[in-house]
């Protein structure tokens, strides 16, 4: 079947939502669709404490939120409905979708954020699952009184490790080099935490493990160790999920849309918001207002390409 709308939003997590929530009460017929629950990575964050206005909130309780609120202005957010391709079709932009419909629309926002990184070493992909995890929130409560070891140096890390600290006996973080990319707040907070402990200038060789997560195997300026741990989570970034794109969209080198200050992408019709555009952080305040710069554009862009198609009708009739 197919439908055709204004605006198409490709992801439901704070960017798509926002600019669902702008384009729905500037009248655009929108859609969005997300393969999973509203909220992207809400769900996998516990408290956001960062969001101007709100000290704390839990962020599957924003996700909710945030959802509810852009349904209230009549945006047409459908959920476990994943995308196969973003297309061009002359003036029409076309999103397929896995279970076989098709929406089309001038306009196309990108929202699909990304998934983590993997740390692409033997027995990640063997023990995922099973002691190997990419998100605390999710997992965390399966580690009671276990040691587990995160890998990654940024907020997600140290972030994520103290948050597991609820649970675990010991976190250990590995890190790469001797210098955390993360903010300074998260830093102390894990530095102030006695279950907390980091192996600096240590690259992860190995995972161990016979159907369960035994032991991390990593190597510090050619010495070699070995950690015996219950889980071992990875917070070692993202890659975007720009390859849904048929068409060429400009990238980064990493995959991420290149956008202007407008979030328009290379290609006329496509806009990107949030984690999945080149850009300085990926922060939730960052996304809404990505999403609401890509929506206010793309209403601009419609009702120009609305114009020219009644000014076309107009000269045939
Ligand atoms: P990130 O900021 O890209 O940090 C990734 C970390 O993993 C870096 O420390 C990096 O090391 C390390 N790393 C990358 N590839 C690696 C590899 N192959 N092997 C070992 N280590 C590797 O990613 P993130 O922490 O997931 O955060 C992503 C974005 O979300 C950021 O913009 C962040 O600000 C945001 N975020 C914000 C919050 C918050 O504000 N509370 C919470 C979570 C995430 P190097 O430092 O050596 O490059």
């Amino acid at each position: 079947m197919v439908e055709l709308f204004d605006v198409i939003i490709v992801g439901g997590g704070p960017a798509g939502l926002a600019a669902g929530l702008y384009a729905a009460r500037m009248d655009l017929r929108s859609v969005l669709v997300d393969r999973g629950p509203l909220g992207g990575q809400l769900h996998n964050t516990e408290l956001i404490e960062d969001y101007p206005g709100i000290e704390t909130i839990l962020g599957p309780e924003l996700a909710l939120k945030m959802g509810d609120h852009a349904r209230k202005f009549g945006l047409d957010a459908r959920e476990y409905e994943p995308v196969t391709s973003v297309e061009v079709d002359g003036e029409e932009r076309v999103v397929k979708l896995d279970s076989g419909g098709e929406l089309r629309a001038p306009a196309v926002i990108m929202a699909a954020g990304g998934l983590p990184k993997k740390l692409e070493v033997p027995g990640e992909v063997e023990l995922a699952g099973r002691g190997v995890s990419y998100c605390a929130v999710c997992d965390g409560a399966f580690f009671k009184n276990e040691v587990l070891a995160v890998v990654g140096g940024g907020d997600a890390a140290l972030e994520e490790g103290d948050f597991l600290t609820r649970y675990a006996s010991r976190v250990h973080i590995i890190h790469r080099r001797d210098q955390f990319r993360a903010q300074p707040i998260l830093q102390d907070r894990a530095r102030a935490n006695k279950k907390i402990d980091f192996i600096l200038d240590a690259h992860v060789k190995q995972i161990e493990g016979n159907g369960k997560v035994k032991a991390i195997k990593y190597d510090v300026r050619g010495e070699e160790f070995e950690l015996p741990v219950g889980g071992v989570f990875i917070f070692i970034g993202f890659n975007p999920n720009s390859d849904i794109l048929k068409v060429h969209v400009e990238h980064d080198a990493e995959g991420y849309l290149i956008t202007g200050p407008d979030m328009k992408t290379s290609v006329e019709g496509i806009w990107a918001v949030g984690d999945v555009r080149a850009q300085l952080t990926k922060q939730i305040a960052t996304a809404v207002g990505d999403g609401t710069t890509a929506a206010v554009s793309a209403s601009a862009f419609v009702s120009s390409v609305r114009d020219r198609e009644r000014a076309r009708a107009r000269a045939s009739a």
